[in-house]
């Protein structure tokens, strides 16, 4: 494809602007490098595949910024033998970034052509440990159980109490909140023995998490 031929380079710059940005987790680099995020950008961005900028994916919805992806990778502190939920699937990049890093993702999406779409991109990129699930990060299906580590990958105004218990003790919940439409926060919250620790990291920017599956496709 001749669009694709300044890809060597442009992936080569991208490894550095995500160091220079101040990623240093070898693991979380080499995941980055790894999966071809012009898989996971629609057909007509793929020249801008390796920008550290967000882009548009159908639903009115988007793929996150490169540096955020790698930073909130990064605060999660993935272990090989993690069990992660990521709420938000969107593209599937972000969950074909994490399924390099633990044992098993789970990843729940309210639009179904979203859903559909990723699962066929995380075939396609040979990423079998990921199991993408129609569904609404407010009400996470019981059957689908505990977790290590939980990603939220769309804004919440705040992080519900049902979804903080799903986390194993030990474990680490990463979400931007904050108010729809604006800047939020992002908060990383642990689970210990006796009850959580909340941290806010850095100013982002999500679209929304809404609740209940999509009407539309
Ligand atoms: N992580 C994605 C980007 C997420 S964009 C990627 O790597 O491409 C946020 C996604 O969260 C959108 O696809 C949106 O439909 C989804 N979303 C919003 N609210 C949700 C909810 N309650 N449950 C599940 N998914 C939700």
């Amino acid at each position: 494809m001749p669009n694709n031929e300044r890809l060597p380079h442009e992936k080569m710059r991208f490894q550095l602007v995500l160091r220079r940005r101040g990623i240093s987790d070898q693991a979380v680099l080499r995941a980055m490098e790894g999966i071809p995020r012009e898989l996971f950008v629609e057909a007509s961005d793929r020249v801008y595949a390796y920008r550290d900028t967000a882009l548009g994916i159908p639903c009115g919805q988007t793929i996150s910024q490169p540096f955020v992806v790698a930073y909130m990778t990064e605060q999660l502190r993935l272990d090989p033998r993690h069990r992660a939920l990521e709420i938000g699937t969107g593209s599937g990049y972000q969950a074909a970034i994490l399924s390099r890093l633990c044992h098993e993702v789970v990843t729940l999406e309210r639009f179904k052509t979203l859903a559909e779409t990723a699962r066929r991109r995380l075939a396609a990129t040979g990423c079998d440990n990921v199991e993408v699930v129609l569904g609404d990060g407010f009400d996470v299906p019981a059957n689908l159980g505990t977790f290590d580590r939980i990603m939220v990958t769309a804004a919440m105004e705040e992080i519900p109490k049902a979804l903080l218990e799903r986390l194993e003790p030990g474990g680490i919940l990463i979400a931007p909140v904050g108010p729809h439409n604006d800047g939020q926060v992002l908060v990383r919250v642990r689970r210990g023995e006796e009850g959580y620790d909340s941290e806010n990291l850095v100013a982002v920017r999500f679209v929304p998490a809404l609740p209940g599956l999509a009407r539309e496709l």
